[in-house]
């Protein structure tokens, strides 16, 4: 869901977004920028650049450069700037949050939240010690060893989206650089000011020049770093058609790709179900952050009895409170963009068409002071089918889907049936039709009274099928595979009987 669509303009005045080159925070050369607003009041905070060709060569470069002594640096040397980082961004947590409100609109809490998710990440890295490690295999052979050791591929790079600024970038480099990386990020041009306090704060840390280094920009950018042939391998978080566009295109120029796309979470809820707790739960996912999380509860399966819980549902979306993020007891923030406002819109014009019913419209949102920003209330629509358009696209806003069916196998076929596999719930209290659900539920990560199933960096963000393209997710065990080569050393050292036998001209290992 490309929101690039907001004008390019030339706010000459605005504070303008460095790029970090070499461990140099360096104003770019190019003619080419766009302006960052506040979605509650349209000012304009900064302006981004749009990275030159050169400016991508040169973070690249730096990075190639940086490799050659950062892939040797002692593991806990690596481990103690993450120790380090983490406590720094402890420290500015409230700072960090504000800027991201500003640029992003979620509210406050949702801003710590946001920088929190990722904060978890870089604790985990600073375990880094424990998590890169190999295997060994004493006696494959008389006198033989092998062993495997996991090394660094070189420079990775990293395509952000808009909805987690704080969070995202920090599932991707801190375990990159980790592990024996360097490191060149892209963030969304959306929103990068979040993004560029941790990297002020990760350099602050300790972590040396050229290690980390940060590109703006749009697809021109994006395009450069897949093709880049010093790059080895490129992590991306955002909607289907880029991911599926930058998956194809850095594989065919030989990386290494993992992408997390878009998504349409289901949420079942049974009729025995704890049910104020179930429908706080899915009317929370549902509507937070504006329902701009890739794993925000977007569509609620509600099955037999259930189906009579609607009212409710409507009931408690209508007392959230819709006003700029910063203002106390928000709830629900503004949109990203006018254009991604526009697009929300369209499609709820669209489910009213396509015959879906609409118990909730937030359309004429308009908080008190704030009537400029792009502000969409809560919004629910019932009686909602597959063959909807309303269904089958991603809203990414705070839109609601609310489908009946008689059982519960008929709702595990109704979620398999969707292509999307990011996220899913069950709400119930029997443990049996939980159990049946997380057995024959095809998507990768499952709630069972969850509604948001994200994992804490122990494991790693298991979205499947559309949502995801590569075999290895971000964050916990699998980001350790997806950044490292593993090589296997097997080894005789010739003071064993066996290796005295004269030529061996088979392949056996004797
Ligand atoms: P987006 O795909 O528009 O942008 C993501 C990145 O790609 C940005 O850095 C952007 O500059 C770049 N980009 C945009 N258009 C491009 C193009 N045509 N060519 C090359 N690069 C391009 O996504 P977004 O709107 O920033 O984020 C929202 C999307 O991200 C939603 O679809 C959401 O589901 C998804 N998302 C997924 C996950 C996940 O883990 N699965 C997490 C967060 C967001």
């Amino acid at each position: 869901m490309s929101q690039s669509a907001n004008p390019k303009t030339q706010s000459a005045a605005a504070e303008t977004v460095k790029l970090l080159i070499g461990g140099k925070f360096v104003e770019s050369k190019t003619t080419e920028w766009r302006d960052i607003i506040n979605p509650a009041t349209q000012e304009v905070l900064a302006r981004v650049p749009f990275a030159t060709k050169d400016e991508v060569d040169a973070a690249v470069a730096a990075a190639k450069e940086a490799f050659k002594t950062w892939r040797f640096t002692p593991i806990g040397a690596r481990a103690r700037i993450f120790l380090k980082y983490q406590q720094l961004i402890r420290e500015n947590m409230k700072e960090i949050a504000a800027v991201l409100t500003a640029e992003q609109g979620k509210t406050l809490p949702d801003a710590e939240g946001d920088v929190f998710r990722g904060l978890e990440v870089v604790e985990h890295a600073a375990n880094i010690g424990n998590l890169q490690m190999g295997e060994l295999a004493n006696n494959v052979a008389n006198g033989v060893d092998t062993y495997t050791v996991l090394q660094p591929l070189g420079v990775c790079a990293g395509i952000t989206p808009f909805n987690f600024p704080a969070m995202i970038p920090l599932w991707m480099f801190p375990m990159a650089i980790a592990c024996g990386n360097t490191f060149v990020l892209k963030p969304s041009e959306q929103d990068p000011l979040s993004t560029m306090k941790l990297v002020e704060l990760a350099i602050e840390a300790g972590i040396p020049a050229g290690v980390l280094n940060v590109v703006h920009g749009g697809p021109e950018v994006v395009n450069a770093i897949c093709d880049h042939a010093d790059i080895k391998a490129v992590s991306f978080v955002g909607s289907t058609a880029v991911g599926t566009h930058v998956y194809n295109r850095a594989t065919l120029a030989g990386k290494r790709v993992q992408c997390m796309m878009g998504a349409k979470n289901h949420a079942i809820v049974l009729p025995d179900a704890a049910k104020e707790q179930s429908i706080n739960a899915l009317v929370g996912s549902s509507f937070g952050a504006a329902g701009q999380r890739c794993m925000a509860t977007s569509v609620v399966v509600l099955v037999g009895d259930a189906q009579k819980w609607i009212p409710e549902f409507v009931e408690k979306a209508k007392k959230l409170s819709v006003n700029a993020g910063h203002e106390p007891n928000t709830d629900l923030g503004p949109v990203i963009s006018c254009a991604a406002k526009d697009r929300i819109c369209t499609l709820i014009e669209q489910g009213v068409k396509g015959g879906a019913k609409l118990e909730l419209d937030g359309r004429a949102a308009a908080p008190k002071g704030y009537e400029k920003g792009n502000f969409v209330g809560p919004t629910i629509f019932s009686g909602v089918t597959a063959k909807m358009d309303i269904y089958n696209k991603e809203v990414f806003g705070p839109v609601l889907c609310i489908a009946g069916v008689e059982t519960l196998d008929d709702a595990i076929a109704f979620i398999n049936s969707n292509p999307n596999g990011n996220g899913t719930a069950i709400f119930t209290q029997s443990g049996a039709a939980a159990r049946k659900f997380q057995e024959e539920i095809d998507v990768g990560q499952v709630g069972i009274n969850v509604p948001i199933p994200v994992p804490v960096p122990l494991f790693s963000f298991s979205g499947s099928r559309a949502s995801k393209l590569g075999d290895l997710g971000p964050y916990g065990k699998q980001v350790i595979l997806f950044y490292t080569q593993t090589k296997t050393v097997t080894s005789r050292w010739f003071d064993d009987a066996a290796s005295t036998g004269g030529v061996n001209t088979t392949i056996s290992l004797k």
